[in-house]
């Protein structure tokens, strides 16, 4: 078996497409090679070697040793020079790569070789004493970390010690007699930590190396990163060891990230960081401020790599180009410029912002550099949540008491908070808060999710805290200097303001300004790019897009996200105003039918306005009015006062009053006494409903001469006599309403939500002009799963594995799929063109949508903020 795959300008073994076996950085740093870039040769040990080694309880496969030798070999002759030669040492990076990128794992170990003979031979090489004992220690410090377990704080207090023994500031004024020193502390440290010398024999270093990639495979933190991102453990990492090439040898080495675009915005500019002799960690470990690639982009201060280092930026921008034209999209690139010579060291599809991805793939596409499906498919639907909404508002005041760099876009406002455990402690409780930290590490991932933004005093943009905000689309200010954070004192300090921990700040994440207090917001623009991409998944998509709404606001929010009709309007909502709620206790707690139409008579003008102003907003486009659904108990009155207030209203006593109540009680109300069965018990109700419905319908279809859409829906029928009567009741009603003619285009339909209406859809389909799956009724009940009380131990089992996902969020396809799709399947049977649509939550979720498309329903039906993301996934699942 080949185990061990070489790259490099001349033994290069592998390509952009064997991400599965090389990892995705190995399988790059080839492809990279392959079309003649700069590549410091090295050589890949295979995914299948990490898959053997578990296999064969932590043992590598036969013939690895031999063959790590040969493409080591390979490399010494490439370089010249010899890995472990005192007088002349090639030195090697080690570093993971997975098939996709996965942090959590051991990252990188540079300047491997070193030893305490190789350090003088280095020195001699390079000319440098200096440098060689900063690489050396550099080494030992890494190595100790990440290989050998030792808390990097115990090297690190070295520094700081000796810096202040010194009275220096900066690393980088240390000696090499410093370092030097340093080195025999750390090596101090090594020998206290783990009862044994630091390795000085290379090859041992560098199994040492392997052995904790491979080892990092199965931590604790990458094994929760893969199942938090449906990652395989049968997938392995794969290990890449690399020729070192050096940004930390003077002024004319550097060591920078960049993206081929920008990250943020989408533009189309070169975009990223370098530090002028510096080694490849300095940039993102936010110990010195990164300075930026182009003068265009520099502010007073700062110092451009076109200027710095003219040559390599020229080759730099040569590669850009060469890179974006090969991979069709925006690269994320990791370069060292050694001597004035540009070598590079990783290439891969960049992360981006959602107003990035948009606006790279529009760019792209109208370019012709790909095709308006590529484009379509390029953008997370999700991720289109973060463009539609708020920013800031240009108008609203504010103080500002900082600036940082503009990580991650959007306006978010919360309380102060300094740790991952409280953020999280109080997103639960369902408050805003800000993440504030000096820096951000993995441990910090949840919190960051939690938070409704991430502030940091160090870093640039491509620190922590900047790639990961921006992956998770989460509000982000980063590296904002003038802030002090006092972690013990639990406090900021900013501009001579002092916050405490709890009090609100705002992050605009699109300038990187920190202000005090909560600033207003306004709604997002729709034009532009967004208008272009949603065009084109308009063009390509078969699934309708509806709204689920009752309000004005919220139907006119979703026309201009581009719904097509109101998939659900859920009457009840209307029916809790408080010039309305009176009436509504008066018609449940009525002792007899002529009570309850009496408070129905009142109800009615009101409900009549509600459907009038929707089918106004909707203009000639569907809208499903659902008849009132839920048990009446959730609009009895609290409390004695109100109580009193509907018994006066209905000449009760107090007493038969409360006794109404009690007898409304219900143990299980969510199976209880609601939807159709209220329609069957208590027809009065539903009659006036569809009355309000249909009148309104014609006055709004006279008014506006457009024909008017109404769709009335009978919910939680399980039975085909219960849709039989409840319809037969509306159509006597529809009988007694006058102008009903061409201009109202009314139709009768139910949900499908319960499992005994989809067992027998062929036959309720007999009485239905349309179909609405209500997935949230019908998870609750396939599932037996009270969807009010899963919340408490759900999360377990997905966090467990027994369930991939929230059923409640995106459709189990399995259970409550397949029973959508047998009545899917039998509605047709009976009426072929019977219309059908979802409305439960999974309406606006792509996995579910891509569902939807594959039992071939006519339309969606989602929270209005969700529609653009509904009109992307139905495009993406028709692609
Ligand atoms: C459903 O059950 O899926 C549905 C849309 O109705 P509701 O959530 O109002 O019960
Ligand atoms: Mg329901």
């Amino acid at each position: 078996t080949k185990w061990v795959y070489g790259f490099g300008s001349q033994v290069n073994e592998g390509h952009a497409g064997m991400k599965a076996l090389l990892g995705g950085k190995g399988a790059n740093l080839a492809e990279m090679a392959g079309i003649g870039l700069p590549v410091p040769p090295g050589f890949t040990l295979t995914t299948d070697v990490c898959v053997a080694y578990y296999r064969d309880g932590r043992r590598y496969p036969d013939g690895l040793r031999t063959q790590v030798e040969d493409a080591l070999a390979q490399v010494e002759s490439q370089v010249g020079a010899r890995f472990g030669d005192p007088s002349g040492p090639l030195l090697v990076s080690v570093r993971s790569g997975a098939q996709v990128s996965m942090p959590g794992m051991m990252d990188t170990v540079l300047n491997l070789g070193l030893n305490d003979e190789t350090v003088r031979g280095l020195a001699v090489q390079s000319g440098d004493e200096r440098f060689a004992w900063d690489s050396y220690r550099r080494f030992i410090q890494m190595y100790g970390s990440v290989v050998l377990g030792i808390s990097h704080h115990l090297f690190e207090d070295v520094i700081e010690a000796r810096k202040s023994a010194l009275d220096l500031t900066e690393d980088t004024e240390l000696s090499a007699a410093d370092w030097r020193e340093v080195v025999s502390f750390y090596q101090d440290i090594v020998r206290q930590e783990t009862g044994q010398a630091f390795p000085q024999t290379p090859r041992d270093q560098l199994w040492g190396a392997i052995g904790a990639v491979f080892g990092s495979w199965m931590n604790p933190r990458a094994i929760t990163y893969r199942r938090l991102h449906d990652i395989p453990a049968e997938w392995g990492t794969a290990v890449n060891v690399q020729a070192m090439v050096f940004g930390n040898m003077g002024e004319d080495c550097a060591t920078g990230v960049c993206f081929t675009r920008d990250p943020s915005t989408g533009e189309n500019v070169f975009y990223g960081e370098y530090l002028v002799n510096a080694q490849g960690e300095d940039v993102v470990a936010g110990i010195r401020t990164p300075q930026p690639m182009s003068e265009a982009r520099a502010k007073p201060g700062e110092i451009s790599m076109e200027k710095a280092l003219p040559g390599a930026y020229a080759e730099l921008l040569h590669v850009r180009e060469m890179l974006e034209a090969h991979y069709r999209d925006m690269q994320d690139i990791e370069f060292t410029v050694q001597r004035n010579t540009l070598y590079m060291l990783q290439t891969r599809t960049g992360k981006r912002t959602a107003a990035a991805a948009l606006r790279i793939a529009v760019d792209m596409a109208e370019a012709g550099q790909i095709s308006h499906e590529e484009a379509i498919l390029r953008v997370p639907p999700a991720s289109l949540d973060q463009l539609l909404h708020p920013a800031l508002d240009p108008e609203a005041e504010r103080v500002r008491i900082a600036r940082g760099l503009p990580a991650s876009p959007g306006a978010a406002s919360g309380a102060l908070v300094f740790t991952a455990e409280e953020v999280e402690a109080r997103a639960l409780k369902g408050e805003d808060v800000i993440l504030a930290r000096v820096e951000t590490s993995p441990e910090d991932v949840h919190g960051m999710h939690a938070a409704r933004g991430v502030l940091t005093t160090r870093g640039g943009m491509t620190s922590h805290a900047a790639v990961v905000a921006r992956g998770m689309g989460r509000v982000c200010v980063a590296g904002a200097g003038d802030i002090r954070i006092d972690y013990k004192a639990g406090t900021l300090t900013a501009d001579g303001h002092v916050l405490r921990r709890g009090d609100w700040i705002t992050l605009d994440g699109g300038t990187g300004e920190v202000f005090l207090g909560r600033v207003a917001t306004v709604e997002p623009r729709l034009s532009g790019d967004f208008a272009t991409l949603m065009g084109w998944a308009d063009s390509v998509r078969r699934l309708g897009v509806r709204a689920n709404a009752e309000t004005p606001d919220d139907a006119a929010t979703a026309r201009r996200f581009g719904a097509e009709g109101i998939g659900l309007c859920r009457t009840e909502h209307m029916f809790f105003a408080p010039d309305r709620i009176g009436a509504v206790r008066r018609m449940i707690l009525a002792p007899d039918a002529a009570g309850r139409r009496a408070a129905l008579d009142d109800l009615m003008p009101f409900q009549r306005a509600d459907f009038a102003a929707l089918f106004r907003i909707m203009a000639g486009l569907p809208v499903t009015v659902r008849l009132l659904d839920p048990p009446l108990h959730e609009f009895l009155p609290h409390g004695d006062a109100e109580l009193a207030e509907v018994a006066r209203g209905l000449s009760l006593s107090l007493e038969e009053a409360r006794a109404r109540v009690a007898a409304l009680s219900e143990s299980n109300p969510m199976l209880g006494h609601r939807g159709c069965r209220l329609g069957v018990t208590a027809p009065e109700i539903y009659a006036m409903q569809v009355r309000a419905v249909l009148e309104a319908a014609v006055a709004v279809a006279r008014e506006t001469g457009e024909i008017v859409r109404p769709e009335i829906m009978i919910p939680l029928v399980g039975m085909e006599t219960e849709l039989a009567y409840t319809r037969g009741e509306a159509e006597k009603v529809a009988a007694g309403v006058e102008g009903l003619d061409g201009h109202v285009d009314y139709s009768i339909g139910t949900m499908i939500e319960l499992p005994r209406a989809a067992l027998t859809a062929d036959r309720i389909a007999a009485h239905a002009d349309f179909f609405s799956f209500g997935t949230n009724d019908l998870t609750q009940t396939v599932f037996g799963l009270s969807r009010d009380d899963a919340g408490s131990f759900l999360p377990t089992y997905v966090e467990k594995g027994l369930l991939p996902k929230d059923p409640f969020v995106s459709i189990d396809f399995e259970g409550v799929g397949e029973i959508v799709a047998i009545a899917a399947r039998k509605g047709r049977q009976v009426k072929p063109t019977l219309k059908m649509g979802i409305c439960g939550e999974h309406g606006g979720d792509p996995a579910s949508i891509a569902f939807c498309e594959k039992i071939g329903l006519d339309y969606v039906s989602c929270s209005p903020y969700r529609v653009p993301v509904a009109r992307l996934a139905a495009a993406q699942a028709a692609l």
